[in-house]
């Protein structure tokens, strides 16, 4: 049987913290915990740093623990969503237009899952690859004619130098070791290239009203960032944010009803019965306390 073990503050490696939110639901099994497409929430023990004032969940499973977990997944139900998702990047592509690179540019998306953000950044005019460690979801993208690489961050081919822009669009709170991640996508930017993360926010009004509620709390998120602790990690892995926004995402409201009944909102069942279908497709905007950082990398 595989235990959880204490681990040092993922930004500040401090190990001084005190507990925000004991867990309320147990399950132990890391299969279910990170093989959910989804996540589940409650399962966490949330602490807060003494120090830099992160929020993550300790003690956890080792490195290697969560990440065979991960590799259980195929997220068949997240991809229903694939064209709505590609709008809301290619929305959010629009809306930031002024603070990043320019058509032509070469844009790497790590942790791409089937591509969504490919097809927007092609929309875009960007000349785009991602990457991404399911074989699964590789495959996917490829069939949509986008260039996948199946590999991770530590363990890829792609030259040093080579990017006007790296994105990680929902990616940093899913990693075992997230400050060393940044150190390596240092070294693939071009000079004065940009560093895209889009986050879930722990650090919103939203987020402080919801409390251990808040929905990113789940448990294939194993960091729950604010502005401030995405500054403070960027600020100690040699970049320096300068743009913060919200992120809008866009979705379909049959599929919003179908994760109110998964989050066992009440009444969420009886809705979903009564919505006719020309509704359930309707586009839906919606901001769902994730924010969107742009960082450049640091002078010497
Ligand atoms: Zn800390």
């Amino acid at each position: 049987m595989v235990t959880k073990e204490r681990i040092l503050c993922p930004v500040c490696d401090s190990k001084d913290y005190r507990v925000l939110y004991e867990p309320w639901v147990n399950i132990q099994e890391p299969v279910k915990l990170y093989g959910a497409a989804s996540g589940i929430p409650g399962t966490q023990r949330v602490v807060r740093c003494q120090d830099c004032s992160m929020i993550y969940e300790n003690p956890r499973f080792s490195d290697d623990v969560i990440l065979k977990g991960y590799m259980s997944s195929e997220e068949s139900g997240h991809d229903s969503q694939y064209p709505m998702r590609v709008r809301s990047f290619y929305r959010a592509l629009l809306s930031l237009q002024n603070n990043i690179p320019g058509k032509g540019a070469k844009v790497l998306d790590i942790g791409t899952s089937g591509g969504a953000f490919l097809e927007a950044a092609k929309q875009f005019g960007y000349d785009a690859v991602g990457l991404e460690p399911s074989g699964f979801l590789v495959e996917q993208g490829e069939k949509r004619g986008l260039a996948i690489e199946q590999g991770t961050i530590d363990n890829h081919s792609f030259k040093q130098s080579s990017f006007d822009m790296v994105c990680l669009w929902d990616v940093i709170e899913h990693l075992t070791n997230p400050k060393g991640a940044l150190l390596k996508i240092k070294p693939l930017l071009k000079s004065g290239g940009i560093l895209l993360i889009n986050y879930p926010d722990i650090g919103t009004r939203l987020a402080k009203i919801a409390g251990r509620r808040f929905w990113w709390i789940l448990s294939v998120h194993l960091h729950h960032f604010s502005p401030a602790t995405i500054r403070e990690i960027c600020n100690r892995t040699g970049f320096t944010i300068f743009h913060f926004q919200r992120y809008w995402q866009t979705l379909q409201f049959g599929y919003l009803e179908d994760m109110a009944i998964h989050y066992k909102i009440p009444l969420s069942k009886l809705l979903k019965k009564i919505t006719p279908g020309f509704i359930q497709r309707i586009p839906i905007p919606y901001y769902a306390s994730q924010t969107t950082a742009l960082a450049r990398v640091k002078e010497q």
